[in-house]
């Protein structure tokens, strides 16, 4: 075992991740980076293909990326936001805002998807306590959302597996059926295509839960991961769910609160996954792409009504009062904005199109295997649903690790991803050259075929 997976099991408590199963694997200890390919100390070479967790946008090593930083390191890595302005920062929170476009006019800076998320709810909630809408308001969430680790994310988060051991610890909200057209309870057709293994029509009773819930007008906000919802298993929600929701949450009075921590940043294919139902969030939370992948780094937006409400006389108190300590870092922000130049470059876009088209093209592939029920797409996310039984969409129990053995039979062929549950992602960085991301479904493709036999249907 090399010396450094040696002190990672003797040090290193991971993620997600049990460790006593952890203890017994080899493990991969990556060294370095280039575009979509990943180097481990022992020289092999992996493709990224989840932009290691969603995260990196242009490929890693970038040379405008790290140019950027260096520019920066050569000025100072961090000064505090609590009391003094910088320039990054700034010039970053303007870029935001023109990007989000609509009515998100403020930008709070913080440290990961998570705290994104907490400083959206404590806003809204007390913007909601302060204007007189209501007293003790709550949230509303989706089935299967997950919007963080944190106490007040994991509130506002339905992913039992992960949630159920803390529930003592968190403040009450509510959770409405979210947009699952695979395992739909109406066996409806998914709206925007007739798909050949469901037939009957889609009346959206999804969509008629959420305005039932809306009804009595209690809740702060609705928090939603627009267009897909990533930990629950890159379940891309059908067009048109979005704008729906969207204007029953408005009618409501409550807030709209997207996070776009994995959708945003081009890669659902608009900017900003809102975007492509024209729909404008009262809180855009951003993190994981903003810097391109490099530097833990987030924000919140927000409307200049939510701004104001937070606005008196010093001793009025009416201050938010919440802050980090690397708010508004120099470093992240720099990397921020040389990504967001390469993000709104033509040649990025060009390449972001013709890679979702072919990543939509390679994975018909994958229909033909028996064990394979689903394969989801919005833009540059793929999920792939492993199933016991095509016909009845059976799932594998979790205690098979199907997914975790198809993750390991592709990482023994240089493809690096991490499964939900019995989902496989693929979320190449937009680098990824046309032959990689061939490799990237072959690979997957090969792997499903060891772990559970090709047999096709
Ligand atoms: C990853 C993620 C988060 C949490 O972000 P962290 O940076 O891991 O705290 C929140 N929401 C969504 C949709 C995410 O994908």
């Amino acid at each position: 075992m090399h010396k450094l997976a040696r002190l990672d099991k003797k040090y290193v408590w991971h993620p997600f991740t049990q460790m006593r199963d952890w203890a017994k694997r080899e493990s991969i200890v990556l060294a370095r980076g280039k575009g979509a390919v990943l180097e481990d100390v022992h020289e092999k070479k992996f493709l990224d293909a989840n932009a290691s967790i969603w995260t990196n946008l242009h490929g890693h090593n970038h040379p405008k990326l790290n140019a950027a930083l260096q520019r920066q390191l050569k000025k100072v890595a961090h000064t505090s936001a609590l009391g003094f302005a910088n320039e990054p920062a700034a010039l970053l929170a303007e870029r935001l805002v023109k990007s989000a476009k609509g009515s998100l006019k403020k930008v709070f800076f913080s440290d990961d998807g998570s705290t994104a998320l907490e400083v959206a709810l404590k806003m809204s909630y007390e913007f909601t306590r302060r204007t007189g809408r209501s007293r003790a308001p709550k949230f509303l969430s989706l089935a299967g959302a997950y919007h963080g680790d944190t106490v007040g994310a994991v509130s506002v988060g339905h992913i039992d597996l992960f949630h159920k051991a803390y529930g003592g610890l968190l403040f009450k909200s509510d959770k409405v059926m979210a947009p699952y057209c695979y395992r739909c309870p109406f066996n409806r057709a998914k709206p925007e295509r007739a798909d050949a293994r469901v037939t009957r029509k889609c009346n959206w009773e999804c969509v008629g839960k959420v305005e039932a819930k809306l009804k009595p007008r209690k809740y702060a906000a609705f928090v939603v991961e627009p267009r897909v919802q990533g930990a629950a298993g890159m379940i891309a929600h059908p067009e048109g769910w979005l704008k729906r929701v969207g204007e029953a949450v408005r009618a409501s009075g409550a807030q709209l609160i997207a996070d776009e921590v994995m959708t945003g940043f081009g890669r659902t294919g608009t900017k900003f996954a809102c975007q492509k139902e024209k729909v404008s969030p009262d809180f855009l939370c951003v993190a994981k792409g903003l810097t391109g992948g490099y530097l833990p780094m987030a924000a919140t937006l927000t409307t200049q009504a939510v701004f104001d409400e937070f606005l008196g006389e010093y001793d009025e108190f009416k201050t938010f009062f919440h802050g980090h300590s690397y708010t508004g870092n120099q470093l992240g922000s720099a990397a921020a904005l040389a990504s967001l130049d390469i993000l709104q470059s033509a040649d990025s876009k060009k390449k972001r199109r013709t890679l979702e088209k072919l990543l939509r093209d390679e994975l018909q592939a994958l229909w033909s295997l028996a064990s394979v029920g689903d394969v989801r797409q919005e833009g540059l996310v793929a999920g792939v649903e492993l199933v016991a039984d095509w016909r009845t969409r059976k799932a594998f129990p979790l205690k098979a690790q199907v997914g975790i053995r198809v993750c390991e039979a592709m990482a023994r062929r240089g493809v690096l991803t991490r499964p939900i549950g019995n989902v496989i992602p693929l979320l190449p960085p937009y680098c990824t050259t046309s032959a990689q991301l061939r490799k990237m479904v072959r690979v997957l493709r090969e792997a499903i075929t060891e772990e559970l036999g090709g047999a096709p249907v």
